[in-house]
């Protein structure tokens, strides 16, 4: 058996392990395999052992490797996870499946725009910056009301805002990073009970990486999006 599969193995074991641990159902957790900077038959490779959605964090990287899936590849679906600059706005809301990253009115805008030429509708997330971080990107959690209101007062059908996401400060300990997993699930049910998702019943929670997976399902992630620990050291 190769190394991708015994990982996705393994991780998918966690996760169950993780969810029922504190009476979740392991199907609410899907996993994000983070391919970003891997070359295009790391994606054919875990494709084929069944893991069907991936994260990327560059457009252009993107659109370039899911061109070049070999025809055989089962049919995958994208999450963009990194930082969109308004002028990609169109090929990101041509290729892929979940943006988990919208962050300013500018940005959904224009997503809105090209997806209404496009006749799709998108499943998005808003990213916040949980930790008030000024090196992570995200919109602020005291404006977050404000940008999804906006987003449904401009009337952006083609949007649906799925739930929330975030990248949390750098801490040392990953358990030192539940009380961010913590505040943005409290932060996504207060803005459910002022209606501002698309579904305010069922609502995404993009958090937890390779080193702190365990600890976002424990704090109600639904979304974990998982790089090294599936597919190694990223090369550079
Ligand atoms: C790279 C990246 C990940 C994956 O990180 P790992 O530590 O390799 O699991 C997850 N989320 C985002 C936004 C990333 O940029």
């Amino acid at each position: 058996m190769n190394l991708i599969q015994q990982n996705l193995d393994k991780i998918r074991a966690e996760i169950i392990k993780t969810s029922q641990k504190v009476n979740r159902n392991p199907e609410d957790v899907k996993l994000v395999a983070v391919s970003k900077r891997f070359p295009v038959n790391v994606i054919e490779e875990a494709a084929k052992a069944g893991q069907l959605v991936f994260g990327e964090n560059y457009i252009q990287e993107a659109n370039e490797k899911f061109n070049r899936l070999d025809k055989s590849t089962p049919a995958v679906k994208l999450h963009f996870i990194g930082h969109i600059q308004s002028n990609k706005a169109k090929i990101a809301a041509s290729i892929s499946h979940m943006i988990e990253t919208v962050d300013r009115l500018k940005l959904a805008r224009a997503l809105n725009k090209h997806l209404s030429d496009l006749n799709k509708d998108l499943d998005i997330l808003v990213q916040v910056n949980i930790g008030d971080d000024k090196n992570k990107s995200g919109v602020k959690v005291e404006k977050t009301a404000e940008l999804l209101a906006e987003i449904k007062n401009h009337k952006l059908h083609h949007l649906q805002v799925r739930g929330l996401m975030t990248i949390p400060p750098f801490t040392p300990e990953p358990e030192e990073a539940r009380k961010y997993f913590r505040a943005l699930r409290q932060h996504a049910m207060e803005l459910a009970k002022k209606e501002l998702f698309a579904n305010n019943e069922k609502i995404e929670l993009s958090m937890g990486m390779s080193k702190d997976y365990h600890i976002a399902i424990e704090e109600g992630a639904t979304l974990v999006r998982i790089g090294t620990a599936l597919f190694g050291d990223r090369p550079s």
